[in-house]
């Protein structure tokens, strides 16, 4: 079979040659991506052998297997899961599907320094590439399950990767480094040393549900050129040694896992760099029994708001992975929490269409998303600053919950924050937000709604001649910035007995009783001077205005647009245009 020659995607050259100049310093984790490859490789294997009793797969002892060759100065990460086919390599291995990726290169291009460019490449998650911040070569070797002939894939990262027909692969995938010299002759990075990888394994891989067994070393040549093998340390068992413990974390008493253990879990199935925000845990017992280990992350995705965004929720029945994404079980305002979901009463078979239906999955549902937002809540009070950071990741698409979860609207709507004409950005451009109550709180004599104004940003709101008299007479107004405050404002009720009153619609009362009386006087005998003018004015304008009034709202302006109490804002207006409606 001839070798074929491929070129690299732009973005997956350029990703390359980051990882190659390793702007990463913590190149250790390029086995944690290994091994997650692997052992996601072997949950679909079995899933695939479950559902489809044709696939001629052998499933008898699916597991992870490590082997070095200090010789050589290879590392080797096999699985014996579902392999890939000649296609899904090319497709997988040689592009970066990931639409934000451009956006990505360039933020990590202009990044100021190291540690700014690591917390990009977090966010981003560069799995499989990351071979190469060890690696001058890489060959995989795969063969999909079901399939007769493999491929292998080559490539030094530069530039371009080769890709061959193999006849007598093995079932899964062999991924073969060839470390760079450097890293060999550093004893800190010396990943053909067995106790480098046992160390490494534990501590980022040890919850991986596979086995992850050391293989013996072959034997080394009597006559060692360098005569550096003997020293005993380095003396590699002879038999396969299984390296993890294989527990599951949500299994486990909540005192016996560190939060280091949590996080590493939390990379492996979320593909996230960084750690976590929150943890949450949530054990169910009784008629149906679950467990649940969800995690809230620090960062947004770029595709939060994409559509086939995918889910991070994974659901396992008795410790056996069923699904990637399994969405009946959280709502969509809460896509980006991430976790495991444990059950110990499901059958394996269960599909998708099956799991919306189920009642008891209903129930679980609703329970990890009271759990979700009681936890924020805590958080609110408890740690101000993860809540801050919470709300501004995520604080957008928790709208959305407003107009969806009518059951937990009152939660949600506790657990907001709004950017306020109370306090002024600070130096750096950070909104303070305020909450609802904070807001109550504040509210003056006499006043009786919670008053707001949506806009594109705060300074298109606080430039408007709406906020006029409201500025003067020092009411504080909630400033909307975002497309879904356009929607859930006019959806939701009140707050703690206080009506959501928009200062662009309808006729706005400031003051007290007794203010408003004497406004009240003063106006009829304004109206009766200027009967004439507005009459004339609102003939000359009937084909765009309903009315021309005398307004008490301004201070400064000649004249303002107001809508109807029930008219859509301008700015719902162009939403739903734009949406073709
Ligand atoms: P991610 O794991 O976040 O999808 P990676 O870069 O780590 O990104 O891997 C890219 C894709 O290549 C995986 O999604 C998977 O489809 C495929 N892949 C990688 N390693 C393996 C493996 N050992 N077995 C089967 N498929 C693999
Ligand atoms: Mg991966």
């Amino acid at each position: 079979m001839p070798t074929e020659t491929f070129e690299f995607q732009v973005e997956a050259r350029q990703l390359l040659q980051m990882m190659i100049h390793s702007i990463y310093s913590n190149k250790d984790v390029f086995l944690r991506e290994l091994v997650s490859n692997a052992s996601d490789a072997l949950d679909k294997l079995r899933l695939e052998a479950l559902r489809d009793d044709s696939l001629h797969a052998d499933v008898s002892d699916l597991h992870i297997e490590i082997e070095v060759d200090k010789q050589a100065r290879t590392l080797t990460v096999r699985d014996n899961g579902i392999g890939m086919s000649h296609d899904e390599v090319v497709q997988l291995i040689g592009t970066i599907a990931n639409s934000g990726t451009a956006k990505f290169l360039k933020e990590l291009k202009e990044a100021e320094n190291a540690s700014a460019a690591e917390g990009l490449i977090g966010q981003f998650g560069v799995g499989f590439y990351s071979s190469f911040m060890v690696a001058d070569e890489v060959t995989l070797l795969t063969r999909r399950a079901g399939e007769s002939q493999g491929t292998r894939w080559a490539s030094t990262g530069e530039g371009t990767y080769t890709i061959e027909t193999v006849e007598d692969a093995p079932q899964g995938t062999a991924v073969t480094l060839r470390l760079k010299p450097e890293d060999t002759e550093d004893r800190l990075y010396d990943y053909t040393s067995p106790w480098k990888i046992k160390e490494l394994v534990k501590r980022y891989s040890d919850f991986i549900t596979w086995p992850i067994r050391m293989a013996a070393e072959p034997p080394a040549p009597s006559a060692d050129a360098d005569g550096e093998a003997s020293a005993a340390e380095e003396q590699a068992p002879r038999e396969p040694e299984t390296l993890n413990s294989m527990k599951a974390l949500w299994a486990r008493s909540r005192d016996e896992v560190t939060d280091d253990e949590y996080h590493e879990l939390y990379k492996h199935i979320s593909h996230d760099w960084n750690n976590p925000l929150e943890v949450i845990r949530l054990q169910a017992e009784g008629t149906f029994e679950y467990q649940a280990l969800l995690f809230i992350p620090a960062h947004a995705p770029q595709d939060l708001f994409m559509q086939g965004y995918q889910r991070g929720i994974q659901l396992y029945v008795k410790r056996v992975f069923i699904m990637d994404d399994c969405e009946a079980l959280m709502p969509p305002y809460l896509r980006f929490v991430k976790g495991v979901v444990d059950a110990q009463d499901l059958s394996l078979n269960v599909s998708r269409e099956i799991l919306q239906q189920d009642r008891q999955i209903q129930l679980m549902h609703r329970r990890l998303a009271k759990k979700v937002l009681s936890t924020v809540k805590d958080m609110m009070s408890a740690n101000p600053e993860r809540y801050a950071t919470l709300w501004a990741e995520f604080g957008r698409v928790l709208k959305e919950g407003l107009l969806s979860d009518f059951d937990n609207r009152d939660a949600i709507l506790g657990i907001s924050s709004f950017a306020t004409t109370h306090s002024a950005p600070t130096e750096d451009g950070k909104e303070q937000p305020t909450t609802l109550r904070q807001y109550v709180e504040r509210m003056k004599d006499g006043q009786e709604h919670i008053f707001y104004l949506t806009g594109e940003s705060r300074q298109a709101i606080e430039n408007s001649p709406h906020m006029e008299a409201f500025r003067a007479k020092g009411i504080e107004v909630l400033l909307l910035t975002d497309p879904v405050d356009e929607v859930w404002v006019d959806a939701v009720p009140e707050f703690d007995g206080k009506q959501f009153r928009s200062v662009a619609k309808g006729e706005v009362d400031l003051g007290t009783e007794e203010e408003k009386k004497e406004a009240e006087t003063e106006r009829g005998k304004q109206q009766e001077e200027y009967a004439g003018l507005l009459s004339w004015m609102s003939q000359q304008l009937s084909e765009t205005v309903k009315e021309v009034r005398l307004s008490s709202r301004l201070t400064v302006s000649p004249a303002c647009i107001v809508s109807d109490a029930h008219d859509v804002t301008p700015a719902l207006a162009n939403m739903y245009r734009a949406m073709g409606q």
